[in-house]
């Protein structure tokens, strides 16, 4: 695993996956059978699994005794109302969930997620104490135009804005370059690790240097097995948001003994 025992004082690693539309409930039911006897039991990371809104009691359900914390993968930003179809952060909150993911690419790009839903989600999602993992992350086009750092500070103060920093400790952040996601091309440790620190000294403008020492930093888009280890080792990379790779319980375990 990645040691990085000074990181370890101030803030947890986490690695997260992120199912999308992805498994039905008896598929759910057999990821959980065969990932728990595998699962590696360590103390040094926080494991999350983000499914489905309809397997979300199911899993709680699987994997209550155990280290696996179950996730959303989206949420309204009213507490209640005329939604229909929606599903609000209490109702989440209620069944046991724990984190909730807000603002996903994906969701940015089909579903008219903007800059200020993703603001108006995450104080809903703090208001009843759900840990948002908000994912942030340029384009291909923004990268090679050279307005990556400029981009992602800007939609990391949009989400965190009136965010208080007693709050703030509960914040996760994804970096998730869009070009990396479901693609099979991971960014280099490197650029990783550029970004993660550039969203940390942001973080530190707004909220001083304790602040922005707790919070935990994701890096996701590609993360596999092959790349966690050098990803995770990163000093400024605290954990993956992961898709593909969390279909697997092979491939999970892998990457969560990467962070152990
Ligand atoms: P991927 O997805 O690991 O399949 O690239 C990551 C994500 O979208 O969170």
């Amino acid at each position: 695993g990645s040691a990085k025992p000074m990181n370890r004082r101030y803030r947890k690693t986490i690695i997260a996956g992120n199912w999308k539309m992805n498994k039905t409930l008896s598929e759910t039911r057999a990821f959980a059978e065969e990932l728990k006897p595998i699962l590696p039991k360590g103390k040094w990371c926080d494991v999350v699994l983000c499914v489905p809104y309809v397997n979300i009691p199911a899993a709680i359900r699987l994997f209550k005794d155990c280290r696996v914390a179950i996730g959303a993968e989206n949420c309204h930003y009213e507490a209640t109302g005329a939604y229909t179809g929606e599903v609000s952060a209490e109702m989440l909150k209620e069944l046991g969930v724990k984190y909730v993911i807000i603002g996903h690419s994906e969701r940015r790009q089909y579903y008219n997620e903007t800059d200020l839903t993703v603001n108006k989600k995450v104080h809903a999602a703090l208001e009843v104490g759900l840990r948002p993992i908000v994912c942030v992350g340029e384009s291909l086009e923004q990268r090679e135009l050279g307005v990556t750092m400029e981009l992602i500070a800007y939609q990391v103060k949009c989400a965190l804005s009136g965010v208080s920093a007693d709050k703030l400790r509960h914040v996760v952040i994804a970096y998730e370059p869009l070009w990396a996601i479901g693609t099979g091309k991971t960014a280099t440790a490197e650029q990783a690790g550029e970004v993660c620190q550039a969203i940390r000294a942001v973080i530190r403008k707004l909220y001083g240097a304790r602040v922005a020492r707790s919070v935990t930093i994701q890096y996701g888009g590609s993360m596999n097995p092959k790349n966690a280890a050098e990803l995770l080792a990163q000093p400024d990379v605290d954990g993956g948001l992961i898709g593909g790779a969390s279909l697997k319980p092979e491939q999970f375990v892998e990457i969560i003994n990467a962070a152990n």
